[in-house]
């Protein structure tokens, strides 16, 4: 979109948005920050990709968070709030953000605080994917990505464009999380109603949180997200 290219690059860099998308295990987060970073330019920090990745690696952090990532408990906040850190170090200051799967509880939301005030951040939206449970077991059990570039696909709701081949990267390369079978989303699940919930009060007192359909199909999904990122990237007067 034209229009709207022109006018993100007359953003000056403190007005980069920063995004949280929040909802549960299965809700879309991963696949509506995928199409945020195509249409808009803008960096996901998933803390569930960061923590796969040190898993798969070896490092401490992957050997810390193995078994607790399997058994569907969350991470430490410490942990998770070190690798948000980090990764907002090496992003340019123009560039927007979308947080995807953290913060995952109070304390974790407390230290984003103190991570964006540090990094010159300020945050924009609070979007909250709403998707009914069962849906939400569907997603998951159904969930495979690319095993090169980790675009997200699902077996019925969204396949490969050719069958076997990646869309973004080419790859003929899946794999499935081992975390996505039906026992461990319900422990993800309970957790998500536990910890990760209360966050959405302290938000909605400062008055950033927008629910959006997740139900809705892909891309309507994501022309509702557009919508309210418009009107957030307007100037405070
Ligand atoms: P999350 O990051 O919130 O855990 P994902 O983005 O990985 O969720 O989505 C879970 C699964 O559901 C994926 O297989 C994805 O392709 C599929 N999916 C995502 N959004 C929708 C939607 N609006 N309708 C149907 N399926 C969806
Ligand atoms: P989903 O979106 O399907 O819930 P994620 O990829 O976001 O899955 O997270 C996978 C797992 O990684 C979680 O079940 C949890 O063990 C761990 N994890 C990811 N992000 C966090 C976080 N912010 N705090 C604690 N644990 C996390
Ligand atoms: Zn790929």
């Amino acid at each position: 979109m034209r229009r709207e290219e022109a006018r993100v690059a007359a953003q000056p860099s403190t007005a980069a948005p920063a995004l949280i998308l929040l909802g549960p295990p299965g809700a879309g987060k991963g696949t509506q920050a995928q199409l945020l970073i195509e249409r808009r330019g803008m960096v996901q920090l998933s803390t569930g990709d960061m923590l796969r990745a040190a898993v798969a690696a070896g490092t401490p952090v992957g050997q810390e968070a193995r078994a607790i990532m399997e058994r569907g408990e969350l991470v430490p906040d410490s942990v998770v709030s070190a690798l948000i850190d980090e990764a907002l170090g090496r992003i340019p200051a123009g560039q927007g953000v979308i947080f995807d799967g953290y913060p995952r509880t109070v304390a974790q939301a407390e230290a984003l605080d103190g991570l964006l005030a540090r990094h010159a951040r300020r945050l924009s939206r609070v979007i909250e994917l709403q998707v009914d449970e069962e849906a939400l077991i569907d997603r998951i059990s159904g969930r495979f990505a690319c095993a090169r570039c980790g675009a997200g696909y699902h077996d019925r709701h969204k396949r490969p464009r050719a069958p076997g081949v990646c869309d973004v990267c080419g790859s003929t390369e899946f794999r499935r999380r081992p975390d996505d079978t039906a026992e461990t989303v319900r422990t993800r699940l309970a957790e998500y109603r536990a910890k990760t919930a209360p966050i959405l009060p302290v938000y909605e007192a400062r008055g950033l949180v927008a629910r959006v359909d997740g139900m809705a199909p892909i891309e309507e999904v994501a022309r509702a997200i557009d919508r309210l990122l418009v009107d957030a990237d307007r100037p405070h007067p």
